[in-house]
Parts: structure tokens; sequence; C-alpha cells
């Protein structure tokens, strides 16, 4: 087997920690009813240990891998277990429709798992979020700082568009956190593990899910214009006033439920 040097455009910092590698493996709490999917096994350091339990208990295990050369070693990698055939997918996992996935097996638990290359984690979370109703839930390493986005609240300087719209589909708990020297090569800045539970129901619903990705959208792209500017050709200022959001506030200070009332706001104006 060749062994190509890590590939830094697509984010390749291989685990070498044990203890990590092995708590990763806990949380997926895998049993006969699961269907995991790992993004970006690489050289299979998950995997491993993952495939063993899905053999022992009789799971199932599906691999999504962008680098063709490292998706052609991970049969010998995951010997002697075997991936049957269509669960060995060399693909963008942005270009994967993990909805279709779930629906090639009959377990009633579906996991994702993914020490996530670091350049593409924002868009890879956007991207499962569509498939939020089908996910149990997912447990990703990131970037410390990244998980911090995603879980501060309003007034956090860290508090954005990802953090809103990932606390409006799931519930987060951080794991541990994960230091560079846990990592072939180490990457600059620490990391963290962090499970993600998509909610059977969101606690702020709003009528139209685009709308509110469209309002988040708009309020953060335009931090620093005030919210009457913003949504001066939809909303006014008595309109906001009158779902008690503050005309002259920006959106660093709006809570979830407050983005949810503006939003359903948003939606009824915007169908005249
Ligand atoms: N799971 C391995 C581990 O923990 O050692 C590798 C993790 S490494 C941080 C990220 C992995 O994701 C690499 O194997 C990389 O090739 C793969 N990858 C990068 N971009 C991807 C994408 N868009 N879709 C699927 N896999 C991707």
């Amino acid at each position: 087997m060749r062994h190509q040097a890590p590939r830094k455009r697509f984010g390749q910092n291989f685990l070498t920690d044990e203890h990590v590698i092995a708590e990763i493996v806990d949380s997926l709490r895998i049993d006969a009813d699961t269907h995991v999917v790992e993004i970006g096994p690489g050289r299979a350091a998950l995997t491993h240990p993952i495939a063993q339990r899905v053999k022992a208990v009789g799971a199932q295990l599906s691999v999504v891998e962008i680098d063709r050369d490292l998706a052609g070693d991970l049969p010998i990698r995951l010997l002697p277990f075997e991936l049957p055939k269509g669960h060995l997918i060399q693909s963008d996992a942005l270009k994967v429709n993990f909805s279709e996935l779930k629906a090639t097996t009959n377990k009633s638990k579906f996991v994702v798992v993914g020490n996530l290359p670091y350049n593409i984690s924002t868009p890879i979370l956007f991207h499962l979020m569509k498939f939020a109703a089908d996910i149990d839930f997912g447990v990703f390493m990131l970037q410390k700082e990244v998980v911090e986005r995603i879980t501060a609240g309003p007034g956090n300087k860290t508090f954005g568009r990802l953090s809103v719209m990932m606390q409006y589909h799931a519930e987060m708990d951080s794991l541990l956190t994960v230091p560079p020297g846990a990592f072939y090569p180490p990457p600059k800045v620490t990391s963290a593990v962090f499970r993600l539970t998509p909610f059977n129901t969101p606690p702020c619903p709003v009528k139209d899910e685009r709308d509110f990705a469209h309002v988040v959208r708009e309020a953060f792209g335009q931090r620093r214009k005030t919210l009457r500017a913003i949504f001066k050709n939809v909303i006014n200022s008595e309109q906001l006033e009158a779902i008690s959001i503050n005309p002259l506030a920006r959106a660093e200070t709006l809570s979830l439920a407050d983005f949810a009332r503006l939003s359903d706001c948003y939606s009824d104006l915007n169908r005249d």
C-alpha cells in the first residue's frame, strides 16, 4: 500500500491518539439497529475500531471519502472487515444525499461521525442539517473555535449565522477537547469533539425554513446595520415592534426565538 503524504487541500490531519479514538467510538453507542456513516475515514484511524464494533453487534457501516487514493486503500486497511458494495462511497460529502444513504438499510438508527476536514467543516454541517430529520445524532471533531461559534448565545462575539442555524435544528453537547499532538500532522489549533442531536420538533418552529435561513443570512451579512435598515423593504419599524423586536437592534443581540418571530413576520409580509 502506498503511504501518500497527508493532503492539505483535503484537511488531512489523521488521529493518532488511542484514547481520543476510543472515546469517539464509544460515543456512537453502536448497537444492532445502528447504521453508522463516517465522513472522511482517511487512513481508518476511527473506521477500523468502528468496523470492529459494527461487525460484533451486526450493525451497518458506510464511509464517504473524497480522496481517491485513500478510498482505494480502505478495503485493505479495513481487513478483515468487508464493507458491502455501495457502502464505500468515493465522493465529496457535500454531494451525498444522506436520506438516500439511510434508506439503503433497514436500520432504524442513523448516526454520522467525522473528524471533519477543517477547511470545509462548516459547509458539511450546513449540508447535514438538510437531512436533520433522518439523523439520530452526529459526533464531530472540529476546530474548538468553530464549536464555540456553534454553541455561542446572543451578545457573545462569536454568535452568528452558524450558531442560530445549528441551534434551530439541534442540541449540542461538548464531549472532549483535543490538543494538536493527537494528530499527524498536528494542526495549528486545538480541536473539540461534540455531539449534535437534531430535535424531533425544533424548540422555535418557523412557518418557512427557507425564509428563516434567508432572514438569518441577511441579518448577519450586515452585522453593523440595524434590523430596521436591513429589512426596510419588507418589514417596517412598527411591525418589528409588534413582534417585540427593537428596530434599532442588531442581529447579534437576537435570541433564537426572536429570529423565529422575525422569520414568521417576514414570511407573512413577503407573501403579500
Ligand atoms: N478520519 C480520519 C482520522 O481521524 O484520522 C481522517 C480525518 S481528516 C481530518 C479528514 C478526512 O476527510 C480526510 O481523509 C480527507 O481526505 C477527507 N475529506 C476531505 N474533504 C472531504 C469531503 N468533501 N468529503 C469527504 N471526505 C473529505
